[in-house]
């Protein structure tokens, strides 16, 4: 069975039929994409809407090296780690030569929420604690332990997950690590032993916070001074996003005990991985093996290398780092005439602004974002929302964007803000 284009009430009966009801939709009036192209996606009329929300198309949409390279590999041969093989080695070498020279080796999975679940198992079998941190509303992953620490899904937190403040909080984001050494404190008066500390180096969900850089240096050696690793969640800011460097760690100057990537990283093939010190892996591996079917397959490493060679031969750091700063100026510059807009969060092109109450409108917070997420995308710019109040864009584009395409963004904005619709 299919629906013919045009039809979206036809598609959302049949969604809700086969698909469970777990699944959400974007925007009020829900898009039928059906097929995108670098920073643009078009639906079954033919429309074309700037992709300013996805951060999984790290190099455009449908790239072609990477589409290549896809085609390419599974044409020739697709398996596992099992084998003697040229594509895992050269991805991996490829990987850690981005990454700071103590870590040593890397793990290969299909899912973020997979690199974190390990990076766990890891923590908890080289550490002997079982005592986890993480931010108030932040997200980490999908599977049982991961979902346990993932705050902003709104389960309940796992055994041994302790919540500290985001760096939001109203004494600021300098205060990161008072808090958690306040939360060790709190673990040790429990008897709980810490085993790691896990927190996504832009804090994506927790609202985006860049500045002060290098804030997050006192939390980590706290966490060392306990006896627990750190874990830098790399799955959003990884991959040149933040346009300064590969990595969201190296812009607060610290070394992670392992790290976890995913999402971009085959710009949309589902490949993941865990990066670690040597000595780390080396303990974790005694009397213990790892091995995951599709992790590191040979299709999957194809798809990662090419991504690593468009970042590093079209320059997209310089590109994400320039187009940041470009389109943050705008936004700082609509923030002059438009009172609703409170603060221009970011690094490179991960961008947060908090909205506040748009007279305009007659509404605040979280309905005057989700009403301006919505008038975006009838403008033909899609971003998303992010945040405890959900009052926060997110804009995070293809790392090409060009400064012709932020214009378009800060024009809709614009529009946006001004109308009531
Ligand atoms: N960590 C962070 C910070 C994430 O944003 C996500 C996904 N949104 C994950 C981990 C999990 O990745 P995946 O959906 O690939 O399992």
């Amino acid at each position: 069975m299919t629906t013919p284009p045009g039809n979206p009430a036809a598609l959302l009966a049949r969604r809700a039929r086969v698909l469970a009801p777990t699944y959400q939709l974007f925007y009020e009036q829900p898009l039928q994409i059906v097929r995108a192209e670098g920073v643009w996606m078009y639906d079954e009329h033919g429309r074309r809407y700037l992709d300013a929300y996805n951060n999984v198309p790290v190099v455009g949409h449908c790239h072609p090296q990477v589409v290549e390279a896809l085609a390419r590999q599974a044409g020739t041969l697709n398996t596992h780690t099992r084998y003697l093989a040229e594509q895992p080695l050269q991805l991996a070498e490829t990987l850690l030569a981005t990454l700071p020279p103590e870590l040593g080796s890397v793990i290969f999975t299909c899912t973020g929420s997979e690199a974190n679940d390990l990076a766990v198992r890891i923590s908890k079998g080289v550490t002997g604690g079982s005592g986890f941190i993480v931010t108030e509303f932040s997200y980490h992953g999908a599977t049982d332990v991961i979902a346990g620490m993932s705050p902003e899904d709104g389960g309940p937190l796992g055994p041994g997950v302790y919540t500290v403040p985001a760096p939001l909080a109203a004494d600021g984001a300098a205060a990161f690590g008072a808090h958690v050494g306040r939360c060790i404190e709190r673990m040790r008066a429990d008897g709980v032993r810490l085993a790691a500390m896990l927190v996504d180096t832009i804090f994506s969900s927790d609202g985006v916070v860049a500045e002060p850089r290098g804030f997050l240096a006192d939390a980590v050696q706290k966490v060392h001074e306990a006896g627990g690793l750190f874990i830098a969640d790399e799955v959003q800011p990884g991959f040149g996003r933040l346009g300064e460097a590969m990595w969201g760690c190296q812009r607060h100057g610290i070394v992670p005990d392992l790290v976890t990537m995913g999402k971009p990283m085959g710009n949309g093939h589902p490949v993941a991985a865990v990066a670690g010190r040597a000595a780390v892996f080396a303990e974790f591996a005694r009397g213990r093996r790892y091995f995951n079917t599709y992790g590191g397959n040979s299709v999957s490493c194809a798809a990662a290398l090419a991504v690593l060679e468009v970042i590093r031969s079209e320059n997209l750091l310089e590109n994400a780092r320039r187009s940041g700063e470009y389109l943050r100026r705008g936004l700082k510059e609509l923030a002059r005439r438009h009172e609703a807009i409170r603060e221009v969060r970011g690094a490179g092109l991960f961008i947060g602004v908090e909205l506040g109450a748009n007279n305009a409108s007659g509404l605040s917070g979280g309905p005057e974002t989700r009403r301006i997420v919505n008038g975006m995308c009838r403008r033909g710019v899609l971003v998303g929302s992010t945040g405890r109040n959900a009052n926060v864009l997110k804009i995070r584009s293809p790392l090409t964007l060009e400064p012709q395409h932020a214009d378009l963004l800060l024009d809709a904005l614009d529009q946006t803000l001004q109308s009531r619709a």
